[in-house]
């Protein structure tokens, strides 16, 4: 299967047309927020398709690859979904995003993935579209490893939360991006926080590096340690013993002011 074009949505005037940006979503839906900072809220969740890394623990591989259809939630919650064909133009967007806006019941809008980032020229356009239809939080979900498109979004972002890469669970090394990521909303004083997938491999000297990174940008950045969530008993990748998150939340303890532990809220409740 062909790897997304990380670029199709740049508007175009060839042969005197003009075309619409476009990109491929996996889907669109309302949902409690379970993971990190943002842990119970009330979320309209864009998901883009296409991702770039291959995480041993990923639980949406069906978001690596650009699919001929995307579902869309008719009514918030009810999960009602009509599928609709990609790439989808940015008018269909808002009018799906209109249906979910309910008065009062999302907190935000969570743009996340696959890597929504591999879509900055497309949410660089559609980022201020919305903005002018609704007041809801933008909060992107990202890796960490894409500074150059996160520099385009960045002026329209109210929060980010980046996943930082451990070498010995995920199987990616992508340190000088995280740092570069992190210094970027650092400087753009947009609110962060980090959030590291653990298992029963987890080698110390990784959670060491990512908590000495952070610190060194903001010692008070919340950084999350969420045990990961078993595919199936025989998968390779396990969560860590209790014994062993106590200790390394103490351990982290002593390098970064705030680490909590927060498992994935969403797949204890059996929700999407
Ligand atoms: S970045 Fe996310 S979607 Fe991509 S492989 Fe890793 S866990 Fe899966």
């Amino acid at each position: 299967m062909p790897i997304l074009n990380h670029h199709p949505t740049t508007p175009d005037s060839a042969n005197g047309e003009t075309v619409l940006p476009r990109a491929n979503l996996v889907e669109m839906f309302s949902a409690i927020q379970g993971e990190g900072l943002n842990v119970g809220t009330r979320q309209i969740f864009i998901r883009f398709g296409g991702c770039d890394l291959r995480c041993q623990f990923c639980d949406s591989a069906h978001t690596w690859f650009a699919n001929q259809i995307c579902h869309i939630e008719q009514s918030p919650g009810l999960r009602d979904f009509s599928p609709q064909p990609n790439p989808v133009t940015i008018p269909q967007i808002l009018d799906w995003l209109n249906r979910q806006d309910q008065v009062g019941l999302h907190d935000s809008i969570s743009l996340t993935g696959g890597e929504p980032l591999l879509h900055a020229t497309f949410l660089e356009q559609l980022l201020p579209r919305i903005r002018k239809q609704t007041l809801l939080p933008f909060y992107l979900e990202t890796g960490g490893h894409h500074p150059q498109g996160l520099i385009k979004v960045l002026p329209y972002l109210d929060s980010v939360g980046m996943d930082l890469k451990l070498p010995s669970v995920s199987g990616e090394i992508h340190w000088d991006e995280h740092r570069h990521s992190l210094e970027l909303c650092h400087q753009a004083q947009v609110e962060v926080f980090c959030k590291l997938i653990i298992s029963e491999q987890t080698d110390w000297q990784d959670l060491k590096m990512a908590a000495q990174l952070v610190a060194a940008i903001n010692p008070t950045l919340a950084l999350f340690l969420q045990p990961v969530t078993p595919l199936n008993p025989r998968h390779p990748v396990q969560p860590p013993s209790p014994e062993k998150v106590l200790t390394w939340q103490a351990q982290l303890k002593q390098i970064c002011q705030q680490v909590r532990v927060v498992p994935q809220t969403h797949k204890i409740m059996g929700q999407r």
